[in-house]
């Protein structure tokens, strides 16, 4: 905190899950007008802290937000973005991407530039291919502010991470689930007693502390407050005074007004004891009713099989945690069917390779996990049931074409 000073508003706004054309995560169509309007509308609000990345959105969301901060608005905010440590191969690799940045965001300096996703192994091979002198070097000649690192790997490799070099700010995950997870609280403590700023992302878990849970209304009802889940969630990270913006990955105007509202509210160490047994107890439930703890970022993606990994564990959750089998069962089947995606994207698709492990951040036994999957929804009837649908789908196809003809 004390190496960028006060200047940030303590809420962030996400670009990696900015609101879509045709509705499917992933798929990079960004629906410019809308989203343009819910950033401005945030900056307008005080919001000056925008995230983005080199992949986001298919490699689009840099260059979206180039436009979107047209018009004096990239003069209001702090920059965000992140090198792709995966893509560089050499020294010179840095200079080439950050410069590809600059040219895709329209602007002569990224504020806050992250070494994106670092663990140990990619901050070692960072450091032997030059990243001090390619972050000393961008400093000194202007074309990045203030140095950081986003952060998904185990509490050691963060500590020697934090201690590597010189940063002014991190990027960590943070929430009420993840407290013993990755840097956890251990972690942001020890980055904000060294200086660093502290970015927040994933306050909501990629949207799961949002779910509406029968057996977490018994844990709010205790509240003499009412509030909304995402307030809860978000209200506990901004209660810890070490953190200094929570990015969120907003993407529909209700939330945006909600999540502004809050910040307007939440100040640091402002719940009171009852309020924080009330989240620990929130926490316990999740526990004891989470099978697959998915935030849904897709790092692990594509699959060579065909699996679609985080819609799986969606469901399966949806199914075991949120207790909305109905909706399970449907979306699982049309997945079953390649309804939602080109072709079946089943679980018990999974060939095991281990691929998808080394990239996960959440270090999830993912094929032991899709078993876990194909058992609860893979059943005898999954396959007369896809062929049912397929006749129906069939037959109102028909019968619109029939209707268009005539
Ligand atoms: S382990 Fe299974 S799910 Fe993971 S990448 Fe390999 S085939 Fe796909
Ligand atoms: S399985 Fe892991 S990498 Fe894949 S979406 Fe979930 S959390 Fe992300």
């Amino acid at each position: 905190m004390e190496k960028i000073g006060n200047e940030l508003s303590i809420l962030g706004f996400g670009c990696m899950r900015l609101p879509q054309k045709w509705g499917q995560p992933g798929s990079g169509a960004i629906d410019e007008e809308r989203a343009t309007s819910q950033i401005r509308y945030a900056i307008d609000q005080g919001v000056n802290y925008i995230d983005t990345a080199m992949f986001y959105h298919n490699g689009k969301s840099e260059g979206f937000l180039g436009s979107a901060l047209a018009s004096g608005y990239r003069e209001r905010v702090n920059l965000a973005t992140k090198l792709p440590p995966y893509w560089v191969k050499m020294r010179a690799d840095m200079d080439k991407l950050l410069d590809i940045q600059l040219d895709r965001l329209k602007t002569d300096h990224i504020d806050y530039y992250l070494m994106h996703s670092l663990n140990g192994p990619a901050w070692n091979k960072m450091v032997d291919l030059g990243v001090v002198d390619f972050l000393d070097s961008a400093k000194q000649d202007g074309r990045i502010r203030y140095a950081g690192f986003s952060f998904h790997g185990d509490r050691d490799s963060f500590k020697a991470i934090v201690d590597g070099y010189g940063w002014e700010f991190c990027q960590i995950q943070y929430n009420f689930l993840d407290q013993q997870h990755q840097a956890g609280t251990e972690g942001l403590k020890y980055a904000a007693a060294k200086g660093l700023g502290v970015v927040v992302m994933e306050p909501l878990r990629g949207g799961t502390l949002t779910k509406k849970l029968k057996a977490l209304d018994t844990v709010w009802d205790q509240a003499d407050k009412k509030r909304t889940q995402a307030e809860w969630a978000l209200r506990w990270v901004w209660n810890h005074p070490e953190v200094t913006v929570v990015l969120s990955g907003m993407n529909d105007e209700k939330h945006i007004e909600e999540n502004i509202r809050i910040a307007n509210e939440a100040y640091p160490e402002s719940l009171s004891d009852r309020e924080l047994d009330l989240v620990t107890k929130a926490e316990e439930t999740y526990r004891k009713l989470m099978k697959a703890g998915c935030t849904g970022c897709r790092y692990c993606m594509p699959c060579p099989s065909g699996v679609d990994i985080p819609a799986s564990f969606e469901q399966y959750n949806r199914m075991k945690v949120f207790d909305d089998k109905l909706f399970a069962l449907f979306w699982y089947i049309s997945m079953a069917a390649g309804t939602l995606s080109s072709a079946p994207s089943l679980a018990s698709m999974c060939k095991e390779c281990g691929q998808c492990v080394e990239l996960c951040p959440q270090h999830l036994p993912i094929p032991d996990l899709l078993k876990d999957v194909a058992k609860e929804f893979e059943k005898w009837w999954l396959k007369p049931t896809i062929w049912a649908l397929k006749q129906v789908s069939t037959i109102q196809r028909r019968g619109a074409l029939k209707k268009v003809a005539s």
